[in-house]
């Protein structure tokens, strides 16, 4: 089998669209399968920009089967509007290459809403949600309250299912002093975009059992990194989906034997948006280099984002359970001008050392990195693409991280465009 999964090893923005549309080129079939419309990524091919959030990376490119699969929450609205966007700019969005999991859950316009009320009660303990309605979408999901895809096909039905759904969402507003709901403006407004998303709506886990039987290759394309991961990331401070490799499976409905090769994208440093533990986080100049020369800020929210040094306990903790295989590393160019770098070996917290992330939110916002310092480059690698031609100090650099982390880099990137990219192995078989 010749699939492979993509997912970041941090805390996201590490640089996925790029590798994911790289690799898109040799896919059939391109598949998201958790999160929302707060991933970004920018693709730019020839002289265009295209700006995705929900829809999977393939969408731009031809001959293509995009499919948003079940463990996605969608939008309808979002997703209508991207499609709109995306037409405009001359891409071609029909059934026959986009489709919407029937049983994927909705984001309604009172997640957003209940979303930012809840992010604003809770004051300075802010997760720092995007405030697009994810959380709650993914809660009413398993609350069993949620409205899919396919109830859009069934006006009666999601009528009663809404009324279900606002019985406990309306009290949830009254207690937070906000306006409840009106329930038949969001039926209302809901039965009218249907006709325009239902073309789109198939079953997830039959169109990829068809393409596995017809040998197709399939690109799994994940959103945020494992350090965000519900199960394995820094809870509470994390996204509301599974993030790791296993999850491309069942949040599309397939085998957990057709994830195929899991490749990790990884940054040379680590960022990090909004709240939450960061251990190697540098509030110095080195931290503001790394953010202007790596322009750190969010393609969908414009959030700057915090830089720190290379953290490789977290990164190897990934690779562990988010079932990595090798990673792509990313943004090295980024690190040219720095004298020394410092790469975090470990953790210390009340007298232990640890050789992992503690569960403990306590403990993680406490642990201090233990570092090791090795010599930079301090020469240009921006658009270098050939590993022979990396500087020695680079080179190096890569080889430590590899021993920590215990996986190859098989992916080495050295800027932001498409072809600065030095492939050591050919994952498409
Ligand atoms: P994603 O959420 O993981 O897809 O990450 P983003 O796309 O939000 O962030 C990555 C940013 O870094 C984008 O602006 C990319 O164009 C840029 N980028 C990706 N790879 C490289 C690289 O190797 N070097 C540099 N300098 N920029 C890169």
């Amino acid at each position: 089998m010749s699939n492979i999964t993509v997912i970041g090893s941090q805390w996201g923005d590490e640089g996925k669209g790029k590798i994911v549309d790289w690799l898109a080129r040799k896919a059939d079939v391109v598949v998201r399968f958790q999160g929302g419309h707060n991933a970004g990524h920018t693709l730019v091919i020839g002289d265009q920009v295209y700006k995705l959030h929900l829809l999977p990376s393939g969408i731009v490119r031809p001959g293509k089967l995009s499919i948003i699969g079940n463990g996605v929450v969608v939008d309808p609205w979002a997703l209508l509007k991207e499609i709109a966007g995306l037409r405009e700019q001359g891409i071609e969005i029909i059934p026959a290459n986009l489709l919407v999991s029937e049983n994927a859950p909705m984001i309604l316009p009172l997640h957003g809403e209940i979303d930012r009320a809840l992010e604003e009660a809770r004051g300075a303990q802010k997760i720092g949600t995007t405030g697009r309605g994810i959380g709650p979408a993914y809660e009413d999901k398993i609350g069993r309250r949620a409205l899919r895809i396919c109830d859009l096909a069934h006006p009666d039905t999601l009528r009663k299912k809404l009324e279900n759904m606002m019985l406990y969402h309306n009290a949830l507003l009254k207690g937070l002093g906000a306006k409840p709901v009106d329930i038949e403006a969001c039926a209302k407004s809901l039965e009218e975009i249907a006709p325009q998303i239902l073309p789109f709506a198939g079953s997830s886990w039959q169109a990829l059992d068809k393409a596995s039987s017809a040998k197709k290759k399939i690109l799994f394309e994940g959103a945020q990194g494992i350090m965000l991961d519900i199960d394995h990331g820094t809870y509470p401070f994390v996204t509301s989906s599974n993030t790791v490799a296993a999850q491309a499976a069942s949040g599309s409905g397939t085998g957990a034997d057709h994830v195929g090769y899991v490749l990790g994208i990884t940054k040379a440093y680590t960022t990090r948006v909004g709240s939450g533990p960061f251990p190697t986080e540098l509030s110095d100049n080195i931290g503001e280099t790394l953010g202007k020369r790596g322009h750190e800020f969010g393609t969908t929210t414009g959030r700057k984002r915090r830089c720190g040094w290379f953290d490789a306990v977290q990164v190897r903790q990934a690779v562990k359970t988010g079932g990595i295989h090798g990673i792509a590393l990313t943004k090295l160019d980024v690190m040219d001008t720095l004298e020394t770098i410092k790469i975090c070996v470990a953790y210390e917290c009340r007298g232990k050392r640890y050789d992992y992330l503690p569960a403990a939110a306590d403990l993680q916002a406490e642990v201090k990195p233990v570092y090791e310092t090795l010599p930079g480059w301090q020469s240009s690698l921006e658009g270098v693409r050939k590993f022979e031609e990396l500087p020695e100090n680079a080179v190096k650099y890569i080889r430590h991280l590899e021993t920590l982390i215990g996986v190859p880099a098989t992916v080495i990137s050295t800027s932001p465009q498409r072809d600065d990219t030095i492939m050591l192995k050919e994952l498409f078989q």
